[in-house]
């Protein structure tokens, strides 16, 4: 297929981003016949994004998505309690194998590693302590589904960032763009249809602080920092509304990995904060670690000092589930150069953590008895005990984990439909206007900061390529 001047042309298709969903979405919509185009902001050969850092694990809701898709649409429902969009979370729970398998077509391997991780991108990047993508399962996608759009006709435009959309046109979209270089060279392109997949906005600072944290300075980005929030402040210019903002993706990691490129975005320590206690600069608890690693990891975002909190534990969790699989924090986190306080009596733990000793007694001793007489779930903060086994802290040493938190994406953005299909306030579609992967709202979110997945909201991409298409799937 001839592609015509790649800075003033016309297009059936133009994808903002050349990540996970956006390569997703570009290929099924050349793959049905359309003129597309993957605009990036990256210039290098392996520009960086979230999907070349990815784990590469294809889950919903930390469930295996072969339980087929009434499980899966009751796990999102059950997971954000009720807050994801019953059509977005219906039409992932529904196409979440078929994403996986159209993906194998395209000849994307995967590997099981058990549990919720039946498919894990090849070769998984899981090696060690720190980041390692180069050649792993993300890397290989990217360029796997960069060939296929080659073969296709179509390709990826770097060094071109999308600035601005006008849709006062019907049936046609401008789109305004800047080349990179610091030229400030800008030019127009159009299309019948764009597709916003440009990550989210982790790494937009001042969003991160209206959004999701008083000082998104003393919080990690645990991600490529690519994602700036482009697509949905051009979004939002035109009309679109956001849903579930205040949350994100994230894990808890020691807090050296703020300066310490070893310690993200592995080892994290979310299985000994959901077994132990999160304290905060008082020796208080200040969250319920029973509901999971990134619920915590948001706690920690929304303190007045996010830099602030500690994990508290004793030896048999640091035995126990801190020698869980995939990348543990026993031994990782002090072999990497994580701080890890060791003490024989709470007392001289405190100290070590900078924090009064007899206020971390009381609050071990009244976790402790809460547990034994089986009233965790009536402390203040609650305790859940139904998702992850809560350990008593009672084995010396104890071992105290300063923390930080680490944003990997957000979890809101534009809200969408089930085929991707921007809405405006009122919930109508902006015509023409789609977004997937972490640019769009609705999957995620909500009060109980309820997390259904990352790489699967490349299911969108694949949805509104079809509907573009008038394709039925
Ligand atoms: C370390 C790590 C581990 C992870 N592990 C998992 C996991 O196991 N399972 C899971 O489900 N999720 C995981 N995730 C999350 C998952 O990888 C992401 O949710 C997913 O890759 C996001 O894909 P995306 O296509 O939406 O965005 P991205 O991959 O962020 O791609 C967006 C692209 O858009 C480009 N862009 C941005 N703005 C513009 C603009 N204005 N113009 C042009 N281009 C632009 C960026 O440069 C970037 O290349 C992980 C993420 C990280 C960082």
């Amino acid at each position: 297929m001839a592609q015509p001047d790649t800075h003033t042309a016309s297009y059936d298709t133009i994808v903002i981003g050349g990540g996970i969903s956006g390569l997703v979405a570009a290929n099924r919509a050349a793959e049905l016949g359309l003129r597309t185009v993957v605009l990036e902001k990256g210039t290098a050969d392996k520009y960086l994004c979230s999907s070349r850092y990815t784990g590469g694990t294809f889950h919903v809701c930390l469930t295996d998505i072969q339980v087929g898709p009434e499980k899966l649409a009751a796990a999102i429902d059950a997971t954000t309690r009720g807050f994801a969009r019953k059509d977005v979370g219906g039409a992932v729970a529904k196409d979440s194998l078929r994403l996986v398998r159209w993906l194998q077509a395209e000849g994307i391997k995967f590997v099981n590693l058990g549990h919720y991780h039946s498919f894990v991108l090849a070769p998984p990047s899981r090696t060690g302590p720190g980041l390692d993508w180069e050649g792993r399962g993300g890397d290989v996608l990217l360029r796997t589904l960069e060939t296929n759009l080659k073969k296709r006709g179509s390709h990826i435009q770097r060094g071109t960032r999308a600035l601005a959309l006008d849709v006062s046109t019907p049936g046609i979209i401008k789109l305004e763009v800047e080349q990179a270089g610091g030229t400030g060279t800008k030019s127009t392109l159009t299309a019948k249809a764009v597709v916003i997949a440009d990550g989210g906005f982790p790494a937009n600072v001042e969003l991160v602080r209206q959004h999701i944290t008083p000082v998104p300075e003393k919080i990690l980005q645990r991600n490529a920092l690519t994602a700036t929030g482009d697509g949905l402040q051009m979004a939002m210019a035109v009309g679109a509304a956001t849903l579930g903002m205040d949350c994100f993706y994230g894990h808890l990691l020691s807090r050296d990995a703020m300066n310490n490129a070893k310690l993200w975005p592995r080892p994290y320590v979310d299985s000994l904060a959901t077994s132990g206690m999160l304290v905060d600069a008082h020796g208080r608890r200040f969250a319920d670690e029973g509901e999971g690693g990134v619920y915590l990891a948001n706690a920690v975002a929304r303190l007045a000092d996010p830099l602030s909190a500690s994990l508290v534990m004793d030896h048999a969790i640091w035995q126990g589930p801190g020698t869980s699989p995939l990348v543990p924090s026993n031994p990782h986190l002090p072999n990497a150069g994580g701080t890890l306080h060791r003490a024989n009596t709470l007392a001289e733990l405190a100290a070590l953590m900078g924090v009064p000793a007899q206020a971390l007694q009381d609050t071990v001793a009244q976790y402790n008895q809460a547990l034994e007489s089986g009233t965790l779930p009536q402390l203040s903060p609650t305790r859940r005990v139904d998702r992850y086994k809560p350990w008593p802290i009672k084995v010396a040493p104890f071992y105290a984990v300063p923390l930080c938190t680490g944003i990997t994406n957000t979890m809101g953005g534009l809200m969408v439909d089930q085929d991707g299909a921007v809405l405006d306030k009122n919930g109508a579609a902006i015509p023409g206007l789609y977004a997937a992967g972490g640019a769009s709202g609705g999957l995620e979110g909500g009060p109980s900061i309820g997390y259904v997945g990352g790489l699967i909201k490349s299911v969108l991409g694949l949805r509104a390529a079809e509907k573009i298409a008038n394709f039925s799937a």
